[in-house]
């Protein structure tokens, strides 16, 4: 029987194999060498000034070998019942792996480019601050998820879920890492190839994947689901479609609201992505340890309340890059990522107040109401920019002492950055709450508030500003049949795992549909 036992050692100590089992020995009474071990889990413990690794182990006795258990079985389905699915981001790419598992021909429709065109589209963007409506950071091939960060964890509590959507990103080329690193991550030079590789099976079992192709239409006949439109002329019939359009494809939205497809105003975040440097972060976080080979690059995650509203860092990116993540020419949208590595000399993350249809007065019931903010937030943004890419930033201290900045340290934003008071962009209840919960954090990290470090604005693509309700145990729409609202664009998920993790689910669900509740 395998057996599985878990103490600390220094990080330095990690890569030694001899001292590991000579450690495992000591720990499980075992006076022989004749076991094998793997590792199970890895985290930091950087609470004391001497750094440890928590790590756990699976023994095996020597007639054992590990479980290698193959995690993804596709099976040809040319000739399946085809299934619509819109959007290529995590939830619909792995919609459609677990199409191919269950028996259903995945048909992905994507408005995007492929991982190759679209890194043409960004190079565009961040040299020349011109956004293409079809071809960005949110919109292509993998979604908002390909030139991310990769960070794969989640607060999803069904940990079978997770640990099957890691196995097949491993499956798919990740690192195995991923599966023992308490807070794994991929990193963007890394996710287009997985991506690819993803597609390349969806097609070589039968599956289709288009782009240049956006879903324009629905054509609903008695509450069923009866044909798609796309690029706003050919019609295809479907009975079964997955929406998996993201929170930033507001036209979908506007497309269901024209239809009397119920839509709802769903609460997200805003605020701004603050920058300092990795070294900073890392000597306070490491106790002043620095540049070292055994740590990764330190990460921070913080939460305050103010004024009985939460204040939190979102989407933390050691060693990364800010990126400009709009989807039409007149807005401005902060997000961030890392390579692999995590090798960039800055640290960033989104400081965000969350925002309620109820902060409106009112309009409680309008399902855009916090759309409309958004987007008003984001367009001030840019005109606030001199109308261009650039982004409004303030030097921290500022911020908080409400002072313009007259110059800045370097930032890692590519299309450059313009002087702006954030009073100019948020109205009080944000902007107030952003000031008081900096000086809480700085209390919270010694050294966080910071002139060095600097406020980008706004961070607003957060999670989706309306949801798509849906029936929970048929994941279809609550009123239109056949129409599979899915993932971070529907309102049930948020991140790059549980939007996979959703999308599996409503390929399940029209299986399920299909054959009276048999999955294979
Ligand atoms: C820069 C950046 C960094 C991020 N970092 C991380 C991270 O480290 N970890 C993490 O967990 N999450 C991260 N996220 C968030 C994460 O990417 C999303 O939560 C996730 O991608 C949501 O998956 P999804 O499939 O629901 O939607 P999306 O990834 O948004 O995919 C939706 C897809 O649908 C397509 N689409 C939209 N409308 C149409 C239409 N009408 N017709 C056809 N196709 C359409 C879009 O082009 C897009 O490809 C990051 C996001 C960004 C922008």
């Amino acid at each position: 029987m395998s057996q599985e036992v878990q103490f600390q050692i220094l990080p330095e100590e990690a890569t030694d194999d001899a001292f590991l089992k000579e450690r495992i020995k000591t720990e499980l009474h075992i006076s022989n060498d004749d076991f094998t071990f793997e590792w199970k889990k890895r985290s930091i413990d950087a609470r004391k000034k001497i750094i440890k690794l928590n790590c756990s182990f699976t023994v095996y006795s020597q007639e054992e070998t590990p479980e290698t258990g193959i995690s993804f079985q596709p099976k040809n389905v040319k000739d399946c019942p085809p299934v619509a699915i819109i959007g290529a981001g995590p939830a619909g790419l792995f919609a459609a792996l677990r199409c191919l598992e269950i028996g259903l021909k995945p048909i992905l429709f994507e408005r995007g480019k492929d991982v190759r065109e679209r890194r043409r589209d960004l190079a565009i963007l961040n040299k020349e601050g011109i956004v293409n409506a079809e071809s960005n950071y949110c919109f292509g091939e993998g979604g908002a998820g390909t030139y991310s960060d990769g960070k794969l964890y989640t607060r999803s509590k069904k940990r079978g879920d997770v640990e099957k959507a890691l196995q097949w990103f491993v499956e798919f080329g990740a690192e195995k890492d991923i599966l023992v690193d308490a807070h794994p991550h991929i990193g963007t030079n890394k996710l287009p190839q997985i991506i690819v590789a993803m597609r390349e099976k969806i097609i070589e079992q039968g599956g289709e994947v288009h782009f240049g192709s956006k879903l324009t239409d629905l054509n609903v006949e008695n509450d069923q689901v009866k044909e798609i439109q796309l690029n706003g002329s050919e019609w295809f019939a479907f009975e079964y479609v997955i929406l998996a359009t993201g929170h930033s494809a507001r036209d979908i939205f506007e497309l269901l609201h024209r239809k009397g497809i119920q839509i709802r105003a769903k609460s997200f975040a805003l605020g701004v992505r603050v920058e300092h440097t990795q070294d900073l972060i890392d000597r306070i976080q490491y106790h002043g340890r620095l540049n070292d080979d055994y740590i990764p690059p330190a990460s921070y995650s913080l939460v305050t309340q103010v004024d009985g509203r939460g204040v939190y860092s979102f989407c933390m990116c050691p060693g990364g890059i800010i990126a400009p993540c709009a989807t039409n020419q007149e807005e401005v949208v902060t997000n961030g990522w890392s390579p692999s590595k995590r090798n960039n000399p800055y640290s960033n993350s989104g400081i965000v107040v969350s925002i309620s249809p109820e902060d409106f007065p009112g309009k409680e019931n309008d399902p855009f109401v916090c759309l409309d903010f958004q987007k008003y937030i984001e367009h001030k943004a840019w005109e606030a920019a001199g109308k261009t890419q650039k982004v409004p930033a303030q030097r921290l201290l500022d911020f908080v002492q409400k002072k313009k900045s007259v110059d800045f340290p370097r930032s890692s934003y590519q299309p450059g950055i313009v002087s702006v008071e954030m009073d100019a962009i948020f109205p009080p209840f944000v902007v107030n709450r952003l000031r008081q919960a900096f000086s809480d954090f700085g209390k919270k990290m010694n050294g966080f508030l910071s002139n060095d470090a600097v406020v980008h604005a706004p961070e607003s693509r957060t999670s989706s500003p309306v949801s798509i309700p849906r029936n929970p145990e048929t994941y279809e729409h609550i009123q239109t049949k056949g129409l599979y609202p899915c993932a971070e664009g529907a309102g049930y998920a948020g991140g790059i795992i549980s939007a996979a993790i959703d999308g599996m689910k409503c390929a399940e669900a029209i299986k399920e549909k299909i054959s009276g509740g048999k999955l294979y």
